[in-house]
């Protein structure tokens, strides 16, 4: 009914947390009293030189990042730092390495085509060995760091950035776009290590130039200014949530309450990914016909869980459950998938 509160299980932009949301409405007309909103203030004021500051330390002290990695906000999203990434790093032997687990890496190794050869070997004389941590359409998540056997390790960690620890000091270049899990759209985070920062090619846009950007701390040129404000607040809301290890939990117990439901469901529903392998962030299954596919979507969203349509290259439904989706929010999806199975399946 109307009365249900919306559900957002939206793939990106996502769901950002609701005291986030009701934080940033104040700051977006007056900011702690300077009298004008943190998107009218000058990128080099004292007031944005701290958000940007603050907001580095806190991604720091969240992520335990080594002082010989520099972090940067770059605009261009995902897809910009596919081509960033290389430009960045492909000079240093002419060729790249790229594993290839769906559409955002296949996207990625061929934006890379055009800077130097991709390869899908293993070379050791790669300049990088480039993948994707969480491959948000298809629903395939690494639950390992891969072994690059000394060749800089490269991952785009758009979908599954802040859903758990990992060791930042296994990698080369991490990107992560801010829309699922950080912050509005507008921002990629580039966490970089510093020996990488000397192999730009000469034609790399000054925007997408790491080290340029690193020296100027992210304001070479005007950044969002209220993204970065706004992904300061989202880091403060996963410190207070308890950090990384509570992102980790929760992720865990949601996913598998829907995988438990799929996979307990006869056939009824279907998930297409290995259970090794399987996302604990992008939750897609398909119903036993389109027909129902259709039914589900359309039953889900009478009851105002929205966003749920698969994305457009594999169909079906996607449940993307990122950080600020609540284990009851989950809860209350599996509760209507079972009742909808219970109802179709005679
Ligand atoms: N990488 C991953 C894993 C994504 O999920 C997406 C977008 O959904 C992208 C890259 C591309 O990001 P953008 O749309 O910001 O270019």
């Amino acid at each position: 009914s109307p009365s249900n509160p919306v559900i957002n299980f939206g793939a990106g932009p996502a769901k950002l947390p609701r005291e986030v949301l009701e934080e940033v409405k104040e700051s977006l007309v007056d900011y702690e009293g300077t009298g004008i909103s943190v998107m009218e203030m000058s990128h080099r004021s004292a007031d944005y030189t701290k958000i940007n500051n603050d907001t580095q330390s806190a991604l720091k002290e969240i992520l335990n990042i080594p002082d010989n990695y520099k972090i940067l906000f770059l605009q261009g999203g995902g897809t910009g730092m596919f081509a960033a990434v290389a430009m960045n790093l492909i000079g240093r032997t002419g060729k790249a390495d790229y594993v290839v687990t769906g559409s955002w890496s296949k996207k990625a190794a061929q934006e890379a085509e055009k800077y130097g050869k991709s390869t899908w070997n293993r070379d050791p004389e790669a300049s990088y060995l480039y993948y994707c941590d969480n491959e948000t359409v298809d629903g395939v998540e690494f639950n390992y760091i891969p072994d690059s056997q000394g060749v800089p390790l490269v991952s785009d960690m758009s979908s599954n950035f802040l859903s758990r620890k990992f060791d930042v000091s296994k990698f080369g270049v991490i990107i992560a776009g801010a829309q699922k899990n950080i912050g509005p759209a507008g921002i990629t985070v580039v966490i970089v290590r510093e020996d990488l920062l000397d192999y730009a090619m000469p034609i790399t846009p000054t925007v997408f130039d790491f080290k340029v950007n690193a020296g100027q701390n992210s304001v070479n040129n005007t950044p969002p200014t209220f993204v970065v404000h706004v992904i300061q607040r989202v880091f403060a809301w996963i410190k207070r949530q308890g950090g990384l290890a509570t992102m980790e939990q929760n992720a865990l117990q949601k996913s598998t309450l829907l995988y438990q439901e799929i996979d307990n469901s006869d056939g009824f529903y279907q998930c297409p990914v290995e259970a090794g392998c399987r996302s604990r962030m992008n939750v897609p299954f398909k119903c036993k016909t389109p027909e129902l596919d259709e039914q589900f979507l359309k039953d889900a969203k009478a009851l105002n869980m929205i966003q749920l349509k698969g994305h457009r290259l594999v169909g079906g439904i996607r449940a993307s459950i990122y950080n600020a989706v609540t284990i009851n929010e989950t809860i209350t999806l599996v509760k209507f998938m079972k009742e909808f199975r219970h109802k179709h399946s005679s």
